[in-house]
């Protein structure tokens, strides 16, 4: 895009004033960038930093070793990969005029099959320049469709910073270099050399006020809290940090002290006293208060089972009482004709064995529940043949069938013996 507004202009003219990235700097990206490891694949080695290989029989499958070539301390990893590609971003925090610059700087790192090569390739891609109003502007090389690769061949320039879907794709974690230039405001506001594991663009908008706390967190040293704060978004508790701050407490782990105030307030314990606000030992009292809620929650959990047993219990004597009655008026009826025998399903019971042997949802659909519902058994020798449903209000079959839903040979004879007799079923019904 082309500098289109006096600011963009401005920006366009200082970013091509910029000094080269330097050797020095080049170096400090080769080095803290990347993992330094030995890759072991059972007794051979190499050394992810000058390629070479060499033979190790002490079995060291894990801890340090030195590469006995370029004498790097490696970290030793069990792989049986030959291969390197690696990219990292080494970020440069410099101050240009009255902006905030972060040049972010792509480090490839790549070893192919052979043996003995690393070669590496680093290309500036990115910078954010942010003033002290919170304005952001960015320069960069364009990024190919997918997005996941930048285009080296073409210029850096102006950018949106937000994308189509409002996600801004410039904010860069990298590796901080450790010569950092910061406006004064920044420096008053408590920033130093460590952006805390934080991405640098978004812990400088957040202390330049677009989030409420990081300003304090960050001037009171409570990294830990500040970091959990800025990936989460909110605190719920602020009031706590001030107590811990006034009792010389630091949060070291901002998530599970998170979760431990939680613990506080299901517990009603107050999270306004220091002593269970700064508590000696974190981890210890977190999982003392976990225990104890889990134990509540398990008793909790046992009692509504207890009551939705009683409950079903319950249920199952209204369902097997008010089938009874219905059923009254249909007991002991009978459709005979060529050895077929047809008779109403006379107790839940006798639902719960026809489903389970024709294999069909005659009992767990609950079909005794239903009031204008006769459910028959047709059967022949005592073999079941089918299941017929027939509705009490229109003396329609609604459905027969045998097993697994199926129709059996006897289906019509069925059908047209129970339709033959259903004056019978009306007179006992009525
Ligand atoms: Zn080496």
């Amino acid at each position: 895009m082309r500098p289109r507004t006096k600011r963009e202009r401005l920006v366009a003219e200082l970013s091509s004033k910029l000094p080269e990235i330097t050797d020095a700097q080049i170096r400090w990206g080769k080095k803290h960038c990347f993992p330094h490891n030995a890759y072991r694949c059972k007794d051979e080695m190499w050394c992810s930093e000058c390629g070479k290989m060499w033979v190790d029989t002490t079995g060291q499958k894990e801890g340090y070793i030195r590469c006995p070539y370029c004498g790097e301390r490696l970290e030793i990893k069990s792989s049986r990969k030959k291969k390197l590609c690696q990219y990292e971003y080494m970020t440069i925090v410099t101050a240009v005029d009255k902006f905030q610059v972060l040049r972010h700087v792509e480090i490839g790192k790549h070893k192919g099959m052979k043996m003995g090569e690393i070669f590496y390739h680093s290309m500036e891609v990115c910078q954010q320049w942010i003033t002290e109003d919170r304005k952001e502007t960015v320069m960069a090389r364009p990024m190919n469709m997918g997005k996941n690769a930048w285009i080296y061949a073409q210029p850096i320039s102006i950018k949106n910073s937000v994308d189509y879907y409002g996600y801004n794709c410039y904010d860069i974690n990298g590796y901080v270099y450790p010569k950092v230039k910061l406006l004064p405001i920044l420096r008053r506001n408590g920033l130093r050399t460590s952006f805390h594991g934080i991405t640098p663009a978004r812990l400088i908008h957040a202390i330049l006020g677009e989030s409420k706390y990081a300003e304090m967190l960050l001037k009171t040293k409570q990294y830990g809290m500040l970091s959990f704060y800025m990936h989460r978004g909110c605190i719920y508790h602020p009031w706590v940090v001030n107590i811990c701050n006034r009792n010389g407490y630091i949060i070291k782990d901002g998530s599970m002290y998170d979760d431990y105030l939680r613990l506080l307030d299901y517990f009603h314990l107050d999270t306004h006293n220091a002593h269970y606000v700064c508590p000696k030992n974190l981890k210890k009292e977190h999982d003392k208060l976990v225990e104890k809620k889990r134990k509540i929650e398990a008793k909790i959990r046992a009692e509504q089972k207890r009551k939705e047993r009683i409950e079903r219990m319950f249920r199952m004597k209204q369902d097997i009482l008010s089938f009874i009655k219905r059923i009254q008026p249909f007991l002991g009826m009978e459709i005979k004709d060529k050895g077929i025998v047809i008779r109403p399903l006379e107790s839940v019971t006798q639902f719960y064995l026809e489903g389970k042997a024709m294999h069909h949802c005659v009992y767990q659909n609950e079909y005794y529940r239903r009031k204008d519902c006769l459910i028959l058994t047709a059967q022949k020798n005592g073999k079941r043949l089918e299941t017929i449903e027939v509705n009490l209000k229109t003396f329609k079959i609604i459905q027969s069938r045998a097993v697994c839903n199926k129709t059996s040979d006897y289906h019509d004879k069925i059908i047209e013996l129970v339709n033959r007799n259903m004056g019978l079923i009306r007179r006992s019904a009525s």
